[in-house]
């Protein structure tokens, strides 16, 4: 493809892009297919020969497509929101085309800079600590753009696990860091996230799961007696996670508790997880979510999520860029450059060397929005999930288990987990609506989440509808 069938074959792009997102309500929102659909349809073998543009974008139409679940499209209430937004996507294009790899500051001094910036934005957006914010003068943090949450969650584990082993170091000069692993204890709830479980698997730590209480929120006292029961074994709790908005129920953990009781051990590193919830916390309204943050090493947000930005975009800020880059810095001379004493070079900051230029769609959402216009879009999700809480809450066949303070109302027919089990499976093969299942105290319960950008109060009188008649049917059915 020379530069003018890229003109030509771009603009055609972005007019198959426009009539995709125009149309893609009138599609099902889940596929009707089989596992292993697309392997009948597309060659056992790679091409030997350049194929037509025209032949490879039929293709696209016709065996692509019809595997496609559409998380753009207005039916679609599961998970949380994937990011999408003009302004991303352009960008995204742009940064393609550039086609930088920012690994360090001399490796595209812009791609470096613009993340430090656009990151530091956002922490002044949230009303971070200011020692999350990089340019601040007193402060020894900063913030840095990974691939996902679970990177985030990965990356400060393994600071913390570093910094913990360093500490046991000093009592035990000549034991190798490896001996310390099992010495080392990690704390979560079960609401949280299984990327930490992950984490711990990976890091080789133990990992305790503890309840939460009749919110989902874990408490200090809960955790009090786990550290204290773990130091009594012998053991060094080197590591909290909590979350700010749940993935089952969109609980918060206390921090106002947590945070104390973490500071009060000799090293324990406290993470916030706000993947989805961290987002809102642009609003004043909901500032009063950020009692605690100040005793937190680590906090991160998917923008990816719920700010708009195309995947991927996980924000991670840490209270001392220092214990993370000691974890993780190997410096290569082909990787060096002159500046490197007065620069930062992302590459200390994470896991891949390689790394996509994705500060340049966090800016332009940023500034096409503005971010009165990306709290109002929040705004609009909340008042639409309080919105949709009502209408449950009408229809005394039905409760809502969650405390709905965001986009995610869990709720479920007061009958059965299996009449529960049911009626999502009905609506979700109806491909009209598109849900997902958690547990949530115990119970299966129906997770409805808000995520179109352009959400208004009649798509939630037609997802209610949708969910009311099959809801009735079964009802009728079972005369339960
Ligand atoms: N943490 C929370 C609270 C989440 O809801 C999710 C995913 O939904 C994650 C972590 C994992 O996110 P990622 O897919 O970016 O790793």
């Amino acid at each position: 493809m020379d530069i003018e069938e890229f003109r030509c074959r771009g603009k055609e792009m972005v007019d198959y892009i426009c009539s995709y997102l125009s149309n893609v309500d009138q599609k099902r929102v889940t596929p009707k297919v089989e596992p292993g659909y697309l392997r009948n349809l597309l060659p056992e073998e790679a091409p030997q020969d350049p194929e037509d543009w025209e032949n490879i974008m039929r293709d696209v139409d016709d065996k692509i497509m019809p595997g496609i679940t559409h998380w753009q499209h207005r039916r679609f209430h599961a998970y949380f929101p994937s990011g999408n937004s003009f302004p991303s996507i352009l960008a995204d294009m742009l940064s393609d085309a550039i086609g930088c790899i920012g690994f360090s500051w001399a490796a595209s001094p812009s791609c470096t800079e613009l993340e430090t910036i656009v990151v530091d934005w956002l922490a002044k957006a949230i009303g971070l600590p200011k020692h999350f914010i990089t340019s601040h003068q007193e402060s020894a943090g900063g913030g840095v753009i990974q691939g996902s949450a679970s990177e985030c969650i990965l990356v400060s584990m393994l600071a913390a696990r570093n910094r913990a082993i360093n500490y046991l170091k000093k009592f035990n000069p000549n034991t190798e860091d490896s001996a310390f692993l099992p010495k080392l204890v990690g704390y979560c709830s079960k609401e949280a996230h299984s990327c930490v479980e992950k984490a711990a698997k990976i890091l080789l730590v133990n990992l305790r799961i503890l309840d939460p209480d009749e919110h989902c929120a874990l408490r200090g006292e809960k955790l009090r007696k786990a550290m204290e029961e773990d130091e009594n074994d012998g053991l060094l709790p080197f590591f909290v996670s909590t979350t700010l908005g749940t993935t089952s129920s969109c609980s918060f953990d206390n921090l106002l508790e947590i945070g104390p009781l973490c500071r009060e051990k000799s090293c324990t590193w406290l993470h916030v997880d706000g993947a989805y919830g961290g987002n809102a916390l642009i609003l004043p309204e909901l500032k009063y979510l950020l009692k605690g943050m100040e005793y937190a090493d680590s906090f991160n947000i998917n923008a990816n999520k719920w700010l708009l930005v195309n995947f991927d975009c996980s924000c991670l800020w840490v209270k001392s860029r220092k214990q993370l880059t000691h974890a993780l810095v190997v410096d290569p001379l082909y990787l060096q450059h002159a500046n490197a004493e007065e620069t930062i070079d992302y590459r200390h900051w994470g896991i891949p060397l390689s790394r996509r230029f994705r500060a340049l769609k966090l800016w332009f959402v940023i500034r096409k929005y503005g971010l009165t216009g990306l709290q109002s879009y929040i705004r609009n999700h909340i008042r639409l999930a309080k919105y949709f809480e009502s209408l449950v809450l009408k229809d005394n066949r039905f409760e809502v288990v969650n405390n709905v303070k965001l986009g995610l109302v869990c709720f479920r027919i007061r009958a059965s987990d299996t009449v529960n089990q049911n009626l999502l499976a009905i609506i979700n093969a109806s491909g009209k609506l598109h849900m997902i299942p958690s547990m949530v105290k115990g119970k299966y319960i129906i997770r409805f989440c808000v995520t179109n950008e352009h959400a208004k109060v009649e798509d939630i009188d037609q997802a209610w509808s949708i969910i009311e008649k099959h809801a009735s049917r079964l009802i009728d059915m079972k005369d339960i």
